[in-house]
């Protein structure tokens, strides 16, 4: 099997580490990858062809032989990569524009939780800085979320603490468009507390899925959950908080609603089921459903979808994944509705995995690219996957991002696996390098 891997992150590369151990997959190509994935073994960074020129990547596709597509970030699936290989008959990992419509627009996701009584923060939605302005006037200001409607790479979300911040970050958004069409409309909605946790599931598009343990991340910059949001500093998983009872709870009130709520939207109930109405209507989640989710006082609560694998909590999931879980054979499975046949192969390692994301001094706001690495010989069971990182004409590996490396360890205990991978940050170096130092300490 070929596989056409798209995307440059470090969830990229734990994707590219860990389908290469996979007997069946002969090659994997990755669209653009990074200097991580420059180094591997039956993997090859490919420059003739564009991460989001969808053409050109179905002409690639067709050219060498590739027999499944995997698609990484988000902006490649809520543009809809999936239909341009569904035209061209190469099965491919990302669900259709419609269902990745769950993470594309918030005002979208939050309408149809209502809908089917997934459980949720309570909100409203404006796509008028008048209306918008006035509602927050009405409310306290420290117990609400602002969040602009379309994607912002994880930076289009304000906590405010008072009503000063809030009317600042509305004004940001709606007036001073700093996150562009996307702060068009805004959805404000309860701010709600308790443990936050991310469930990643496989699904297929039929009503069959599997979900992953979920894991933690850790989404404020600074120890102690301080500092502004970024992408995710850290991931660790299993998270022993949760009761089995929480997990079929997460499965049967969110995850199974989520998906079937998915395949029924837009179809009338009294509409026969002819097979080109069936292909009409529905929008069917074939893919990675992340499921942001708040453990409540009340319950769990869904704060958020994203249509496909997280970043940082894929690099963890990688390490927790047994060594003979397919990973090519599930994706596979997922890309031509037969999950049922294989969920019970996706099977997890006893004990824990985590990792540790080092990003470049300055992350989130602005930081500085071009510095050398350095990255020492790592002890056996620590990965480190790359993010933002470039190998240069010299033969130099150079930092090219904010969040630059994701040091990924397994262990026996939640200890012994995140002093793995804080032992592997020790061997990276570059200047200003920076890094939370209390992942999965909680
Ligand atoms: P991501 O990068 O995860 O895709 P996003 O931009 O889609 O982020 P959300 O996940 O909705 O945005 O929010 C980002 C973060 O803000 C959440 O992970 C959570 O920590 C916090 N947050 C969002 N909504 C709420 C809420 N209602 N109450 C408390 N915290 C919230």
């Amino acid at each position: 099997l070929r596989i056409l891997l798209v995307g440059k992150g470090a969830r990229e590369h734990s994707l590219a580490w860990k389908l290469a151990q996979s007997p069946s997959v002969e090659h994997i190509y990755v669209v653009p990858g990074n200097g991580g994935t420059a180094g591997m073994k039956k993997v090859t960074n490919v420059t003739t062809a564009t991460e989001d020129d969808f053409p050109s990547l179905v002409n690639f596709a067709k050219e060498h032989g590739v027999g499944l597509v995997v698609a990484g970030p988000d902006d490649a699936v809520v543009n809809g990569i999936a239909g341009y290989f569904e035209d061209a008959a190469i099965p491919c990992f990302a669900p259709s524009k419609k269902a990745a419509e769950v993470e594309g627009s918030k005002a979208y996701s939050k309408a149809f939780m209502e809908k089917y009584n997934i459980p949720t923060a309570s909100y409203k939605a404006f796509d008028n800085y008048d209306d918008a302005k006035a509602y927050l006037e009405s409310v306290d200001c420290s117990q609400i979320v602002l969040k602009v409607d379309g994607l912002a790479a994880g930076k289009g979300v304000v906590l405010p603490s008072n009503e000063a911040e809030a009317h600042e970050a509305l004004i940001s958004m709606m007036i001073e468009s700093k996150f562009g069409s996307s702060g068009q409309s805004v959805v404000i909605e309860e701010l709600l507390d308790g443990d936050e946790i991310s469930i990643l599931t496989f699904a297929d598009g039929t009503g069959a899925f599997k979900s992953l343990p979920p894991g933690q991340d850790h989404k404020r910059i600074l120890e102690g959950n301080k500092g502004p949001n970024t992408g995710g500093m850290g991931v660790y998983a299993p998270l022993a908080f949760l009761t089995s009872d929480d997990l079929r709870t997460i499965d049967q009130d969110i995850i199974k609603p989520t998906l079937d709520g998915l395949r029924a939207e837009g179809k009338a109930p009294a509409m026969p089921t002819s097979h080109i109405l069936t292909l009409l209507v529905g929008r069917p989640f074939a893919g990675m459903l992340f499921t942001g989710v708040m453990m409540t006082s009340k319950g769990p609560k869904v704060l958020e979808y994203n249509a496909r694998f997280g970043d940082p909590e894929t690099q963890t999931m990688m390490m927790l994944l047994a060594p003979e879980c397919d990973l090519a054979a599930v994706l596979m499975a997922c890309s031509t509705k037969k999950l049922e046949n294989v969920a019970d192969r996706i099977s997890v390692r006893p004990g824990f995995a985590c990792n540790v994301v080092v990003a470049a001094g300055g992350y989130p706001e602005s930081y500085r690219k071009g510095d050398v690495i350095s990255l020492g010989e790592c002890p056996s069971g620590i990965e480190i996957f790359h993010a933002g990182t470039e190998r240069i004409a010299n033969g130099e590996l150079v930092t090219s991002g904010g969040r630059v490396l994701s040091v990924a360890a397994h262990g026996p205990t939640l200890e012994k696996a995140v002093s793995l991978a804080y032992e592997g940050v020790k061997h990276i170096q570059f200047k200003d390098k920076t890094y939370r130092k209390d992942i999965g300490a909680r």
